[in-house]
């Protein structure tokens, strides 16, 4: 299907004072129009970097350092690299194109002021309207997204509004520039289970009945299993594996992937018994491991080679599939020769 996003080897570096923080390191993505491609990973593996970069959002000590970001052109016709675009452009493909929302509703949103009118604002921003007619849109959008009786909604305070109905309303502001990808960064995160089903539905119908392609951050694998058709799995600021959902879940090639797959609780055995974290923890900003950055917590480290190589990807074994593991590479793991694709 057509390309929405395609983003080659991006990189977004943190200068701080103790030394330089690759947040992201290298990341390469496409989404299609209408489809659904989850990003996950634990936090602190850079995803939300990675996110907010795509949208140029990233504040100082921040910077994108290199790599390309296409997105369709606002001004019509072909794609544009919003990497080295101008402030007008970026803003246009804010107002256009992308749009994004956060795990915390409530930060987003003015307390001052009423969903009708910093919704309303949003449409003014980018439609030539009247108050009046921005104010029936939002209206319109606020049923869109399931908010109940959205004609009395539209002149409550985001404070009169549960967690749930909030994210709604963000979802709502985020339709209003009637956007072809939707990036939504742990959207359910601070919801209860149920109203995160909810939520993870709406998106779902956006997506089958206005063709909006969403890039659904989560930490959360049982929620990227509902709703994905793709993941990407991110592991300190790079993508270590990727391919169709079913066959990541099926058969899982990255050490990191079958961590996190074997920390998600058994399908239908409705017991967190079975929860068994990630080995050890994601590492300090500062202390990136060499090598492998994976290689201090991986199951199947190889010693004299995972601390001293950079895993590169490696396609297969399913096109669209790739991985960025030794065990992989040509001559692949050297205690291990099962499953290995020839690159
Ligand atoms: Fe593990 Fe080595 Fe593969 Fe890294 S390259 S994931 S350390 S086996
Ligand atoms: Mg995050």
């Amino acid at each position: 299907s057509e390309t929405v996003l395609r983003v080659k080897d991006l990189r977004t570096q943190f200068a701080l004072d103790d030394g330089v923080v690759k947040a992201v390191d290298g990341v390469d993505l496409e989404i299609g129009r209408g489809e659904v491609l989850a990003v996950v990973g634990e936090s602190g593996c850079g995803k939300s970097v990675m996110a907010r970069s795509i949208l140029r959002l990233v504040d100082k000590p921040g910077r994108i350092t290199g790599g390309e970001i296409w997105v369709r052109d606002p001004a019509g016709g072909g794609l544009v690299d919003l990497v080295p675009a101008d402030v007008r452009t970026v803003r246009q493909v804010r107002g256009k194109r992308i749009a994004m929302v956060f795990q915390e509703p409530m930060t987003s949103m003015s307390p001052m002021h009423t969903l009708g009118n910093q919704i309303g604002e949003a449409i003014l921003l980018h439609e030539r309207v009247t108050k009046a007619e921005a104010r029936e849109r939002t209206i319109e959008l606020l049923g869109r997204v399931g908010i109940p009786a959205p004609e009395r909604r539209v002149d409550a305070y985001p404070f009169q509004m549960s967690g749930g109905m909030l994210q709604r309303a963000m979802i709502a502001m985020a339709l209003s520039c009637n956007p072809e990808l939707l990036i939504a960064d742990e959207p359910t995160t601070a919801l209860d289970t149920t109203t995160q089903a909810q939520i993870l539905e709406l998106l779902d119908s956006l997506r089958r009945d206005l063709g909006m392609a969403v890039m659904l951050i989560t930490h959360d694998l049982g929620v990227a299993a509902r709703l994905a058709d793709r993941i990407a799995v991110m592991y300190l600021g790079s993508v270590v594996e990727h391919g169709d959902t079913a066959s990541v879940f099926r058969a899982p090639r990255h050490p990191y992937t079958k961590a996190l797959l074997g920390s998600v609780p058994k399908l239908g055995s409705g017991s967190r018994a079975r929860l068994t974290p990630v080995r050890g923890m994601v590492p300090h900003a500062y202390q990136r491991p060499t090598g492998c950055p994976f290689h201090p917590r991986c199951e199947e480290f190889m010693a004299g080679r995972c601390e001293v190589t950079v895993p590169r990807p490696t396609a297969g074994p399913e096109p669209g599939r790739e991985v960025r593991c030794l065990l992989y590479e040509d001559g692949g793991g050297s205690h291990k020769n099962a499953g290995l694709s020839k690159a």
